[in-house]
């Protein structure tokens, strides 16, 4: 029997249950990866460093396919028509693919499986990206959990070896199939994408790249909770894009974790438990992705929404040195660290009055990791109107923040060269520093940097004035 895997969000040849299931019951198992158009045409700035990521990614897995037998089919092209067509040229009987949770992937894949049923060919998905998924993880009362720390403990009180373990692919790696007919490459530039600077940047793609950043993070997982809250230190795994397009597979990093044990490996595997929280959160409120905030009292909080404000904020112009350095580090990365996801998501929401929905728009556009889950789970928890969100009348200082997270300014100085002058204790809040002290250092605020955009005490209580008109 001959069937076709669908990659998507799974970029890799290895513990992959869809790959897993086809090799295992076909003979002749062919593989593809469409870009799809449906989600390229959306994208308005034609540098986008994702593109470039997968694009990068299939390269290697390409290579690796070949190194088995088999090959990669690319496509470029509207995936929902593509797929059906492909299957029934290769006269495949089924299709496999791995789950994806989000609404507009639902629909996709359904309509999928309604063409490909047409032509009597199967569609068939499995869980892959997540440790548990749906439904998995519900309360004694068989309810879905929307706080976080009961559903952690019964996350882990349910983890175990089978549910960690690794899905066998080479046992059945002489069932890859080659197509007979060539497919003309696809190249960045013929789909009308552009390259970035994900090469400068370093950032390495594809398995191996997801390969070699989990081997130096399981170096440092001990000192994770230490460190994972200071961005100019290396604490974090950054992983997060690996995670997104599966070049790493969530079963090895949570087991790694999980039998390592210690306090910085479980704390990190709590965070891979967030992960599953926020996709379960969304499978059972769908709504979120249409914009509703997951508590109805804060669906329609009257923001004022000034969009010069906003545009200070997207530019890094605020005059809060450590928000101008997390919305640069987005601009010129995109990624951002998440201590600043979380002040910079504050300060839009309670400093500037802006719908946490702008900039979680404006996040799904910059982060290289963005996945819709656990950008709209992390918005909606900085602004208070989600599940176990912050409660809104806790408002994140921008200058404590800074003096707490970045106390030497390092990250400051990095992102925010015009104040790398200011000794450690002036660079957290330069409105302050004294005109003649502005002179000697050469700098002047409201000139060089720019003056705060708005007074964070004034602000503060207009945030907790326009929360309180909702309840
Ligand atoms: P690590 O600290 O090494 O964590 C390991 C992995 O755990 C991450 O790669 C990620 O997959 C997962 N994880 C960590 N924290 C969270 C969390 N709070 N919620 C869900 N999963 C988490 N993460 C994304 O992957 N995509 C997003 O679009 C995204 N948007 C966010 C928006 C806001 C406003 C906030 C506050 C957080 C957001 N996060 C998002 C969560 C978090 O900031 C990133 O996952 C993390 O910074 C990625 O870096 P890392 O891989 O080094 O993380």
């Amino acid at each position: 029997t001959k069937s076709l895997v669908w990659f998507r969000r799974d970029l890799r040849d290895f513990d992959h249950a869809a790959l897993y299931h086809a090799l295992k019951d076909s003979t002749q198992v062919y593989c593809a990866f469409v870009f799809d158009t449906e989600i390229l045409d959306k994208l308005t700035d034609k540098a986008d460093r994702r593109v470039e990521f997968i694009w990068e990614s299939l390269q290697e897995l390409k290579a690796a396919l070949l190194a088995k037998g088999g090959d990669l089919i690319v496509l470029h092209g509207n995936a929902r028509d593509e797929i059906p067509k492909l299957a029934k040229s290769l006269g495949v009987e089924s299709i496999y693919s791995n789950r994806d949770y989000e609404p507009a992937a639902i629909t996709r894949d359904a309509y999928v499986a309604k063409a490909a049923g047409e032509e009597n060919i199967a569609f068939h998905q499995f869980k892959d990206q997540v440790i548990f998924e749906q439904d998995e993880v519900l309360s004694l009362a068989s309810k879905p959990y929307s706080v976080f720390t009961p559903y952690k403990n019964a996350h882990l009180k349910k983890l175990n070896d089978f549910y960690l373990s690794a899905y066998p692919v080479d046992r059945y790696s002489n069932y890859f199939a080659k197509p007979e007919k060539s497919f003309p490459d696809i190249s960045l530039e013929s789909m009308g994408f552009q390259r970035t600077n994900l090469k400068t940047m370093k950032l390495p793609t594809g398995m191996s790249g997801g390969a070699t950043l989990f081997n130096d993070f399981t170096d440092r997982i001990q000192q994770y909770k230490a460190a994972r809250d200071f961005p100019a230190v290396k604490g974090p795994s950054y992983l997060s894009v690996h995670l997104r397009f599966g070049t790493v597979s969530v079963r090895h990093l949570a087991r790694t974790a999980w039998q390592m044990g210690g306090t910085g490996a479980e704390g990190w595997l709590n965070e891979l438990i967030w992960r599953d929280f926020y996709f379960q959160i969304l499978h059972h409120n769908p709504g979120v992705a249409d914009g509703r905030s997951f508590k109805p009292e804060y669906e329609a909080l009257p923001f004022p929404n000034n969009e010069n404000l906003f545009k200070a904020w997207c530019d890094g112009k605020t005059g809060y040195p450590l928000v101008d350095a997390a919305m640069r580090q987005l601009n010129q990365t995109g990624w951002m660290h998440n201590r600043l996801r979380m002040v910079a998501a504050s300060f839009l929401v309670k400093d500037l009055l802006i719908d946490w929905r702008w900039g979680e728009q404006y996040f799904a556009e910059k982060l290289i990791d963005f996945d819709f889950s656990a950008n709209n789970g992390g918005w909606q928890w900085a602004s208070s109107t989600g599940c176990d969100a912050q409660p809104y009348f806790r408002i994140f200082n921008p200058i404590s923040q800074s003096e707490k997270f970045d106390a030497q300014g390092k990250f400051i100085r990095k992102y925010v060269p015009e104040l790398k002058q200011c000794n450690d204790k002036e660079i957290h809040a330069p409105w302050l520093i004294p005109p003649l002290r502005q002179q000697a250092l050469n700098i002047e605020i409201g000139h060089e940097y720019t003056l705060p955009i708005v007074d964070h005490g004034t602000q503060r209580a207009l945030a907790l004035a326009l929360y309180k008109s909702a309840k």
